[in-house]
């Protein structure tokens, strides 16, 4: 009998759908599909791609709606919040647009010195050829976000995808496969895969080209493990325990409503959420009165209503792993400010909550919370900021707020992260290469060199003659 995945809705833990799930036997008939499909899909001219998934930014925009119900529905990220991630999609994917036939190119890099190109003695090529076939294992976060930074810039440059949507976004994943294909993907090009870890294992043990994975350290140490028999290329975009400082002469007003929104934005549940806040001494009292008085202002409640900033966890289990940081942390002295319990009502709902007095010996300040979650520690300098900074595990980004750019830029260049930000956090450019370091991740999405990641470099040498 096949084995069903079962989907509730955080809101109010009721099952909202069954989805069969693929297995072993399922996935492997979808990899051979796959590959059978790839050559003639490389082989098309690139604007035939490229029409593809024009049309399927525009499908995303004629349909938000509907789009981010679903993903409301099985995620609980707030309604408003799902139309912004939607709606924002397109610009990432016309930055691919925009610049994929230009890395596709041939580039000459040499010619004999004196010849033309079509006399040269000698002339070297680099030409680009797709990397094959790939898995996109991914995350239910912001599955349009973290989906689109893999599989657009793969499809236009010629890749087959499997594509696993996490369990937690599986109608979303659905949704997107449902559209792509639509927009004129084949069918057999871009292949959804349900089901949880142990179908992602299967996938993995297939033969892939390459693996890009947005999910958990745990889980991408398992995927770089599973898959280095095969010797093919792997990309782990992964958690972040991330920090900022708030110096002495910063703007304490707008540092708060930043920082506020960058550590509870999506209920907390960013890869680049903020998840530890070191702040100045000098204005720490004033910076901790205002960040409440934000928090206190973020209306919590049905993820469907227009107002609502702070919906349920998108995960049951991480109720848990909440509380027990709130436990360790007022255990080990912490102050409770605000929150610190599930909400009394149906769903998986955590109360916004704000710890003071925390130190590095907290779980706290060193795992990733994904939560609705927040420490706040005193420092009394920037050599102190810069120490707690980076005593972590992980390095995907890093921000600092100052009204000095020479200062901030000091403070950051010592910190050691993927992405550094000066008086702003908890953002995304297509034009910039996201990556992580040390635990946050292997390799990077979007910038040039998240398009030539799904591309593999052949060199030519031209000699005329022998
Ligand atoms: P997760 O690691 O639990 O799961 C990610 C994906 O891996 C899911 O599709 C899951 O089904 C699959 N999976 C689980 N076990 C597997 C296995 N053994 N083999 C193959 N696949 C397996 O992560 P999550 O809860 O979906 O996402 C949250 C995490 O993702 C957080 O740590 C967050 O910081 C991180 N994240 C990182 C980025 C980034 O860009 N760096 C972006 C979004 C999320």
């Amino acid at each position: 009998m096949t084995e069903m995945l079962a989907i509730s809705n955080p809101a109010t833990g009721q099952l909202i759908q069954e989805m069969p799930i693929d297995d072993a036997a399922a996935v492997a008939a979808k990899v051979a599909l796959a590959r059978k499909a790839q050559s003639a899909w490389a082989a098309q001219p690139v604007e035939n791609r490229m029409d593809c998934l024009r049309r399927f930014r525009d499908l995303l925009v004629e349909r938000v709606d509907q789009l981010a119900a679903t993903m409301t529905a099985e995620t609980g990220k707030p309604i408003t919040q799902a139309r912004n991630e939607i709606l924002a999609t397109p610009a990432r994917i016309d930055f691919f647009l925009d610049h994929g036939q230009s890395v596709l190119s041939d580039k000459q890099v040499f010619l004999e010195p004196g010849d033309s190109p079509e006399t040269a003695q000698l002339k070297e090529v680099i030409s680009q050829d797709p990397l094959g076939v790939i898995a996109n294992i991914s995350a239910w976060n912001y599955p349009y976000f973290v989906g689109s930074n893999v599989f657009v810039p793969a499809l236009l440059t010629g890749n087959a995808v499997l594509y696993k949507p996490s369990e937690v976004a599986a109608m979303t994943g659905i949704a997107i496969a449902t559209l792509l294909h639509e927009a004129g993907i084949p069918e057999s090009v871009f292949i959804p895969i349900i089901g949880a870890g142990p179908t992602g294992a299967a996938l993995l043990q297939e033969p892939l080209d390459g693996v890009f994975f947005t999910g958990s350290y745990g889980t991408g140490q398992k995927i770089a493990q599973a898959v280095a028999p095969q010797l093919i290329k792997v990309q782990l975009e992964l958690g972040g325990k991330d920090p900022a400082y708030v110096c002495d002469d910063a703007d304490v007003a707008a540092a708060a409503a930043g920082l506020a929104d960058g550590a509870f934005y999506n209920n907390g549940q960013s890869c680049c959420g903020i998840e530890r806040i070191y702040v100045h001494t000098a204005i720490y009292d004033a910076f901790l009165a205002a960040f409440l008085a934000q928090v206190k202002g973020f209306k919590l409640g049905d993820p469907t209503a227009e107002e609502t900033y702070l919906g349920p966890l998108s995960r049951q289990a991480q109720l848990a792993v909440l509380a027990a940081q709130v436990a360790d942390a007022v255990a080990q002295g912490a102050t409770l400010r605000l929150g610190g319990q599930q909400v009394d009502r149906p769903g998986w709902y955590f109360a916004p909550t704000v710890l003071t007095e925390v130190t590095h010996d907290m779980a706290v300040m060193r795992a990733e919370s994904f939560g609705p979650i927040i420490g706040i520690q005193r420092v009394a300098d920037d050599d102190g900021a810069i120490a707690l900074m980076n005593d972590t595990d992980y390095g995907l980004t890093a921000a600092v707020y100052s009204a000095d750019r020479a200062r901030a830029k000091t403070i950051l260049g010592q910190v050691n992260s993927g992405t550094a930000y000066w008086n702003c956090c908890d953002r995304v450019s297509p034009r910039l290469p996201w990556s992580g370091r040390k635990h946050s991740g292997l390799g990077l999405t979007l910038s040039l060199a998240g398009i030539e990641t799904f591309l593999q470099p052949r060199a030519w040498h031209w000699r005329r003659q022998f």
